[in-house]
């Protein structure tokens, strides 16, 4: 009865979606789009740390492999939508997320989630604020019998293949479950327009049409990008948050900051190395109050070697403060245990 995403379809969201990446961080346009707040991705400022590398890793050498330190090199990200070096993980974070919640309400349901366009007759839709058009999308909402979907506001559409010259002509997508309305009688009620994209199948198809979608949405701080109604509410449906701290995967401790030393007599790991290496190349970053300056990494200009930049960061700080209690209490824990064996055991080899 409806389209299934055929390969054209989602060949289509592939090849434009890397043309509204490339145009966030290009086009001139991009930066004077503006709506009731909202603008297009990654047009703000980033921080001093953005997309800059940080040491994480675990120095309790005893409970590892040849006495070796673990180290896991993370790229710093702020997870700001406004953040021109940041955006595209801020997008694979939020994908991720919607991802998560509709496959979990999916879990023990029959159908899939359909992805649609809802327009407003663009001449009075211009003139409207965005809790306006909100309040006139819930009412066309009602007439279509709408409860459970994802809705993502789009202000702009683009006038070229491009996508480099978006124009103002707010509209909202959804993911919707169930049934979705008769179209004419639908505009002859609300003078709404509704487009059905086709059904997404599998949880990459989710993922690939969020994306998407989030790569040119309107993005405003304090203004959630995406919206869950009915079922798949935040009230509704409770989904496991991500997140959770790193931890050594060779004595299970939480993973510390470290500064590498470039002086010491041994060769500092590759900027992005997760792995065992000489213990003599790190040392731990310690809470000396609020002034602890993080260290971050990043590539020199002769794409070899790599240098350190010292930088307030309150996240990471924060990581410092929680973790180092943390890990004194497991490393007293685990000096009293008296048959250490069963530790052992539990060694990952397969990282060696
Ligand atoms: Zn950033
Ligand atoms: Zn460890």
């Amino acid at each position: 009865m409806y389209p299934a995403y055929s390969q054209t379809i989602l060949e289509e969201p592939q090849t434009s979606y890397q043309n509204y990446i490339q145009q966030a961080k290009e086009s001139p346009h991009w930066k004077q789009a503006e709506f009731d707040g909202f603008t297009l991705p990654a047009q703000g400022l980033s921080k001093p740390y953005c997309n800059k590398w940080i040491s994480y890793g675990c120095d309790n050498i005893k409970q590892h492999p040849r006495n070796q330190h673990y180290a896991e090199h993370t790229l710093k990200t702020c997870k700001v939508s406004s953040c021109p070096l940041c955006f595209e993980s801020w997008i694979g974070r939020q994908g991720n997320r919607s991802t998560k919640r509709l496959s979990k309400f999916l879990e023990k349901r029959r159908f899939s989630f359909r992805h649609i366009v809802l327009s407003p007759p663009p001449d009075q839709a211009v003139n409207l604020t965005y809790s306006g058009l909100k309040k006139w999308l819930q009412t066309a909402l009602k007439v279509a019998n709408i409860q459970t979907a994802m809705v993502i506001f789009h202000p702009f559409r683009f006038q070229d293949k491009k996508k480099s010259m978006p124009y103002l002509s707010p509209h909202f997508h959804l993911l919707v479950y169930g049934h979705v309305t008769n179209t004419t009688e639908f505009y002859n009620k609300t003078k709404w327009n509704i487009k059905n994209l086709g059904d997404l199948k599998t949880d990459k198809d989710i993922f690939t049409c969020t994306r998407y979608l989030l790569s040119h949405a309107g993005v405003k701080k304090g203004t959630h990008t995406v919206r869950y109604l009915g079922d798949i509410s935040y009230r509704k449906l409770k989904v496991e948050k991500e997140g959770k701290i790193p931890h050594c995967p060779y004595c299970f401790l939480p993973l510390k900051i470290f500064s590498i030393n470039f002086d010491s007599k041994h060769e500092p790991p590759p900027i992005d190395h997760v792995g065992l290496w000489n213990p003599n190349c790190f040392s731990p970053v310690d809470d000396i109050g609020n002034d602890t300056k993080i260290p971050f990494y990043e590539m020199n200009d002769d794409n070899e070697s790599y240098s350190e930049e010292l930088i307030y960061s309150f996240e990471e700080l924060m990581h410092i403060k929680l973790n180092s209690n943390k890990i004194c209490e497991h490393k007293y824990f685990y000096n009293q245990l008296k048959f250490k064996t069963s530790i052992r055991c539990r060694t990952i080899d397969s990282f060696c």
